[in-house]
């Protein structure tokens, strides 16, 4: 793929800022919109090729089949296309994405959700248990991240509370909006703003699109935490919310979090600990005796935390844990409606309908592991993720970004790091590149525990990184593609091309 000839065509190398202007304003005019169509149009049709791999093999269903399929030869389709290629996260070729795996365990998540498929906690009415196990799994979760415990000013975290939403982003999206509707009720702030370290999650992104408030970011320092100074610049008469990752899912990195809540505490504004990758590591690791700064509620700043029941809470996907302080904070993120025709209708979150059955499997996951499990789990990733420093850290051709724990950020200075995991590629592996600085992650799981990953994923690297050395002058196809994100400096076509991408995932 030539992505290369899109900047090279209309871009050439002008000041950034009027390029910017003038391209806003060029893409507009229909000819020009033609000529970026047409550059996209090949593009895409590599990007076809790479999301539908299995075109031409399997049938596909553009519309309902007139009469049923038998339900054998569904399920045979669809083991043939699991077995094709999406097995590799198996043997720990993935990075993140799946947090535990053992058969064993999938095997009784998937009978408990087979034993729920049917509940749906918006009728807790029909199915009690639901309710049941949501509050349950909150106040576990919460007992984890210091409620009830005595805070650093001696008072007592004793009012924490929370809901089960769908993911972290819903976690996420829901404490934003929380906080918007605080303020606005509490302190009549009409044009709010948050203030978020460039590192945090793109969800908080999202909720400033979607909310309406506008989002200061600020810059890390160079171990990639957040500048408590710039934070404390930012923040306005207008800002309700400050918030901090524990750690971020780029660099793996722990923010100053008791610095940043005792900043929001002193201003009264409110300040959230995405611990979303964290909640259910830090705790542990902590006990364990490895380094971790107070994140959670023992510090008296922090007013809501978000953590994920669906990562290292080893539950299926689709959940997620968002704690508040009180339950006065908390009201603000619930839903009602007392006019509709069709009842009095009220939800906590911002689905209407749920599915019951997740939350159980949920509940059935963190009650079969249990502390001594979650602790033995974090013991053998972060031993794991030492071994893989360690021999990062030998390469003289890498470095890793800050010093994390076990999400572990790489780039290097005489490569182009995108075309080492490009090889990587090519021996099966799925890193996540990042950029801004250009680097990559491998986030570890117990997927990367069993006996052999970690050293064939370092003999891997190594063979990788010569490969490339070895290699100057070959382009790759992924690599350009982050080069050009990279460089580019006009936004709106890295953005238009990757809702072209999107596009393409939804095409028959
Ligand atoms: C994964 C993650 C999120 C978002 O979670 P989703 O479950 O993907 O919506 C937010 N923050 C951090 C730090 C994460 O790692």
């Amino acid at each position: 793929m030539d992505i290369e000839k899109i900047s090279n065509s209309f871009l050439g190398k002008l000041n950034p800022r009027f390029l910017s202007w003038a391209f806003n304003h060029l893409r507009a005019i229909p000819a020009v919109r033609k000529r970026i169509e047409k550059e996209f149009d090949s593009l895409l049709k590599d990007i076809e090729q790479q999301v539908k791999p299995y075109r031409g093999e399997f049938p596909s269903y553009a519309k309902l089949p007139e009469k049923g399929i038998g339900r054998a030869q569904i399920l045979k389709e669809m083991k043939a296309l699991k077995e094709r290629e999406e097995s590799r996260w198996k043997n720990g070729f993935a990075s993140g994405a799946v947090y535990h795996g053992d058969e064993e365990h999938i095997r009784f998540l998937n009978e408990v959700y087979a034993l729920n498929s049917q509940t749906n906690p918006l009728h807790s009415d029909i199915w009690p248990s639901i309710p049941k196990y949501e509050g349950e799994i909150v106040s576990m979760t919460a007992k984890m991240l210091g409620a009830g415990k005595k805070t650093i000013n001696g008072e007592v975290a004793d009012k924490v509370c929370g809901v089960v939403s769908s993911g972290g982003t819903e976690s996420i999206l829901l404490a934003m909006k929380t906080y918007r509707d605080w303020a606005r009720d509490k302190k009549g702030i009409t044009r709010p703003e948050m203030v978020v370290p460039v590192t945090a999650h793109a969800a908080f992104d999202k909720a400033a699109q979607y909310f309406k408030i506008k989002i200061r970011h600020i810059p890390v320092d160079e171990n990639y935490r957040a500048d408590l100074a710039a934070a404390a610049k930012a923040i306005t008469r207008n800002t309700i919310v400050l918030v901090g990752s524990a750690p971020s899912f780029a660099h793996g990195m722990i923010d100053p979090i008791e610095e940043l809540s005792e900043l929001a505490r002193e201003r009264g504004i409110g300040f959230h600990t995405d611990a979303c990758l964290g909640g259910f590591v830090l705790p542990w690791a902590e006990k364990l005796g490895y380094h971790v700064p107070l994140f959670d509620f023992r510090l008296p700043g922090v007013t809501s935390i978000s953590a994920d029941t669906h990562k290292y809470g080893y539950a299926a996907k689709g959940t997620s844990v968002i704690l508040y302080r009180n339950p006065e904070l908390r009201r603000y993120q619930y839903f009602k409606a007392t006019d509709w025709p069709g009842g009095l209708y009220f939800s906590p979150t911002f689905a209407g309908s749920r599915p019951g059955a997740l939350s159980a499997a949920c509940w059935a996951a963190m009650l079969s592991i249990g502390e001594e499990g979650y602790m033995e789990s974090t013991r053998k990733i972060l031993e794991t993720a030492e071994k893989i420093k360690k021999a990062i850290k030998e390469m003289p051709d890498l470095f890793i970004l800050g010093d994390p724990l076990w999400v572990i950020a790489f780039g290097s200075r005489t490569l182009d790091i995108y075309r080492v995991m490009e090889c990587m590629g090519k021996k099966n592996w799925s890193l996540n590149g990042l950029h801004k600085p250009s680097c990559v992650h491998l986030c570890i799981t117990l997927r990367h525990t069993q006996p052999g990953v970690a050293e064939r994923f370092i003999s891997d690297l190594q063979s990788a990184v010569d490969h490339v050395k070895q290699h100057p002058q070959e382009k790759g196809t992924l690599a350009p593609v982050y080069g050009l994100a990279a460089t580019i400096p006009i936004r709106t076509v890295v953005g238009d091309l990757l809702e072209r991408y999107l596009d393409a995932l939804y095409k028959v």
